[in-house]
């Protein structure tokens, strides 16, 4: 894989000698799985620096961006639960939020994966809904009458027109894109006057994250970047973003779910046993570690 030297993807500065942490990753072992959201994590991640005025933990050198492109359309998705799970936390988050809309027509989810959030937009009455998402196997998990909505590929500002939608989203997934300040900059193009674009991302200041350390399943090859609070209210303000509210997403999985995220030894053997006796299944709510973010174009 070719490599590239990347400054703060915030606000441009060369932050190249605060180093975070170096590099850990066994090319060998970059599989299919490496590069598909909610997996189990393995431990391996980029040389990570630390732009202090953003509050941001980003990682350069990075893959070159057609590696990674390939890497995502070939990418593994075994997530249809979790993702179904998740799509109904965020749509809470924006029901309550949507008088402020000026309207549900247009709505754009950028990283749909199998457009679980788009059913729940539709279902609020939301209509024009298109998702993007660039890995085949979850567009190939969506449902029938949810395929046709998302458009395969990486996101490309030019596919929509300029101030059609009312809101944009991008759920898990600031952390995977090469330049999260050029999206955010785009989706404030897209957005129609009074328009709001949200995110839900890791919070590298959050409670768990702190827990367990440099073990933490936010440390991962995939992240090119990791937001606190601070750092994703100045990515808002950079893209030209008002009335910023930031809030910690509390995600309801099932109990497997947890686990699966925890560094334990054994804990493919413990999550069958706790599938077996049907404990596994129970839905536990936790405020892991997630940041929702929201601002409006005014
Ligand atoms: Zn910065």
């Amino acid at each position: 894989m070719q490599l590239r030297e990347r400054r703060c993807p915030v606000c441009g500065a060369d932050c190249s000698e605060n180093l975070f942490a170096d590099a850990r990753y066994d090319a060998a072992k970059l599989n299919a799985f490496a590069y598909a959201s909610r997996k189990t994590p393995e431990g391996m991640h980029l040389r990570l620096v630390r732009c202090d005025a953003c509050d941001l933990i980003y990682a350069t050198p990075v893959p070159a961006m057609d590696g990674l492109a390939d890497a995502y359309e070939a990418a593994a998705f075994d997530s249809g639960e979790e993702a179904a799970r998740a799509a109904k936390t965020y749509i809470a988050h924006i029901m309550r939020r949507v008088h402020r809309l000026p309207d549900r027509a247009g709505a754009l989810d950028i990283g749909t994966g199998d457009g679980a959030f788009l059913e729940r937009l539709l279902e609020n009455g939301f209509t024009g809904v298109a998702g993007v998402e660039p890995s085949d196997a979850p567009i190939r998990a969506a449902k029938e009458h949810i395929r046709p909505l998302i458009r395969k590929g990486i996101f490309h500002e030019s596919d929509f027109q300029p101030e059609s939608f009312s809101l944009v989203t991008c759920f898990q997934t600031l952390e995977h894109l090469p330049d999260p300040a050029a999206v955010c900059a785009a989706a404030f193009r897209l957005l129609k006057p009074g328009g709001a674009f949200a995110v839900a991302c890791h919070n590298h200041r959050a409670f768990s994250a702190k827990l367990l350390g440099m073990n933490s399943p936010i440390f991962d090859i995939e992240h090119l970047q990791l937001f606190s609070p601070r750092g994703v209210t100045r990515l808002f303000e950079t893209g030209g973003f008002k009335e910023i509210e930031v809030s910690s997403v509390v995600n309801t999985y099932p109990a497997h779910y947890w686990i699966k995220l925890l560094p334990l030894p054994a804990k493919d053997m413990l999550i069958g046993l706790l599938k077996a006796s049907g404990i596994g299944y129970i839905p536990v709510p936790l405020p892991a570690g997630n940041l929702f973010a929201v601002g409006f174009k005014k």
